[in-house]
């Protein structure tokens, strides 16, 4: 080592002091120790490998999955003066950058996963000096992750051809279960491990059963202040929702791929000058974009993982001060999303399964949200936070299984066709023509709930379909799941978590 990190720190950076746990992880790396860092975006991933690759002899090689990434790393590394340079199909100065590599002329070289097969560039990097592998967005080497790519299995047999050199493996995005896998894929042991930094204390997080979207969220923001991202989950989702909010007041403006490139440029650039702008977006909207004072962000509907939520949600609040983070979810959300689970290949349902449960988990609890989330990621996190919906004021848990009960035994007597609208009604009692000429009002279910229970029905549904008790045809009729017979046999229980303000509503009906 020829310099000290706290001096490259100060002179190279220009930073005061280590943030988080960079010290850990550098202090690991100059160890020269397998090690993997799961940080948050923004918690300074890449100061982790460019300060060491100033303090170690020879050039760290730095494996990262889009081109266009690599080049703002570049950038960004050339500006404090590291000797960096970007070996990709797509760069016209390849020989001169192998030239300068071969005669030890650079800090950095970054490449894509795919030149990892590749026997001229394995000899390429046998003539030269290694300090480092850091590989970045490391989750991609994992299939329970959330972005497999094929490439990053290519990397293992390279890092071992080099059994001297260090590895740094490093992602903002990998839950325990991926963590665990990409330790296995990329050879680092389990005390390399280092999780930090999740915690985003200013951000409150709410989540709210849908009744009617559009109204849900045009209230929700009628009480906010200052400019929010309000994410639809299609387009026509988010044509329809800033129709809806623009007579609020304040400007809204929409964001989708479908837009003019040119109007889709106009409306980020006036939201981030803006107030008091709403954005109503897909979620490609926010990446990237630089703006400190977004006071809240709303979900319309469920996002694809625990992972894209905390990304998503991670967009309000930089600056700090206080901001809101509000999901509002349905049960269909849950239908859809093992629709498209079923469809995508064998391999890569098991992890897509399994974050659809986690995030039915983050929904459904009665519990703080911040833990399970901060525990999602590996994080230690108290019982309570303070400063989530369910900290701040705790929602009731009721055990609902009776009710459940009466809605699968009418689902299954009516032969697993109809729609929870049609259940609802028969369970209710509500004759109508359909019920009538199918012969189900002399079913013993039809009219089976009355009275306090009637206000569970809705719920209920909804808590069996996030559960796979129910699934929805093709036709949207409801179709028994795995947990069905468990819940109809009385071995399995279903406690319903009742926010306050709803049991509020059911009493003051009810009186
Ligand atoms: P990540 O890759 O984890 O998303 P970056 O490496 O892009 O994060 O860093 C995010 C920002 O934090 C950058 O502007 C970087 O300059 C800054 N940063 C990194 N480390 C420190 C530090 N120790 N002190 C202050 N700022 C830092
Ligand atoms: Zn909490």
């Amino acid at each position: 080592m020829t310099r000290d990190p706290l001096d490259i720190l100060h002179e190279t950076f220009g930073f005061r002091s280590f943030r988080g746990v960079q010290d850990q992880v550098v202090g690991r790396v100059l160890d020269g120790r397998n090690t993997l860092a799961v940080m948050p975006t923004g918690a300074g991933k890449s100061l982790c490998y460019q300060l060491p690759s100033l303090a170690l002899d020879g050039t760290c090689l730095v494996v990262s999955p889009l081109i266009a990434l690599m080049h703002d790393q570049l950038r960004a590394a050339e500006a404090v003066g590291i000797r960096a340079a970007t070996l990709t199909s797509v760069d016209e100065n390849r020989e001169e950058t192998i030239a300068r590599f071969r005669a030890g002329e650079l800090d950095l070289l970054y490449v894509a996963p795919e030149r990892a097969s590749n026997e001229s560039f394995r000899n390429l990097l046998r003539q030269s000096k290694l300090a480092l592998f850091a590989i970045d967005e490391a989750h991609c080497v994992s299939e329970w992750g959330h972005d497999f790519r094929p490439d990053y299995r290519l990397l293992r047999p390279l890092l071992d051809s080099f059994p001297e050199v260090p590895r740094l493996a490093l992602t903002a995005t990998a839950d325990a279960h991926t963590q665990a896998d990409i330790l296995d894929q990329l050879g680092i042991p389990r005390d390399g491990l280092i999780v930090a930094g999740f915690d985003r204390p200013n951000i409150r997080y709410a989540i709210t059963p849908r009744e009617n979207t559009n109204a849900q969220v045009a209230e929700f923001i009628a009480a906010q202040q200052g400019p929010g991202i309000v994410y639809a989950q299609t387009r026509a989702g988010v044509e329809k929702l800033a129709e809806r909010l623009g007579g609020a007041g304040r400007p809204v403006l929409p964001y989708h791929a479908g837009l003019d490139p040119a109007v889709r440029r106009r409306n980020q650039a006036a939201f981030v000058a803006s107030e008091d702008m709403v954005i109503v977006a897909t979620v490609a909207f926010g990446m990237g974009i630089d703006k400190p004072d977004v006071r809240f962000v709303v979900h319309a509907g469920l996002p694809k993982s625990i992972e894209g939520y905390y990304q998503e949600t991670g967009r309000a609040g930089r600056d700090g001060d206080p901001a809101v983070a509000q999901l509002f979810w349905g049960a269909d959300d849950f239908a859809r999303a093992r629709q498209r689970i079923g469809e995508v290949e064998a391999a890569r349902q098991p992890g897509e399964r399994a974050r659809l449960t986690a995030l039915g988990a983050l929904v459904e609890t009665a519990g703080c949200r911040r833990r399970i989330l901060l525990r999602h990621f590996g994080e230690d996190a108290p019982e309570t936070c303070g400063n989530c919906d369910n900290c701040l004021s705790p929602p009731s848990a009721i055990d609902a299984s009776v009710t459940a009960q009466k809605f699968l035994s009418a689902v299954f007597r009516t032969g697993m066709m109809y729609g929870t609208g049609y259940i609802e009604g028969i369970l209710l009692g509500q004759s109508s023509e359909r019920s009538l000429m199918n012969g189900h009002e002399s079913l013993s279910v039809f009219g089976i709930v009355e009275g306090d229970e009637v206000a569970l029905v809705k719920p209920v549904a909804r808590a069996l379909l996030l559960r796979d008790a129910l699934r929805t045809n093709a036709h949207g009729g409801l179709e028994f799941g795995p947990e069905a017979r468990p819940i109809l046999k009385g071995e399995k229980t279903l406690s319903l978590v009742l926010p306050p303000k709803r049991e509020r509503r059911r009493r003051s009906k009810a009186g």
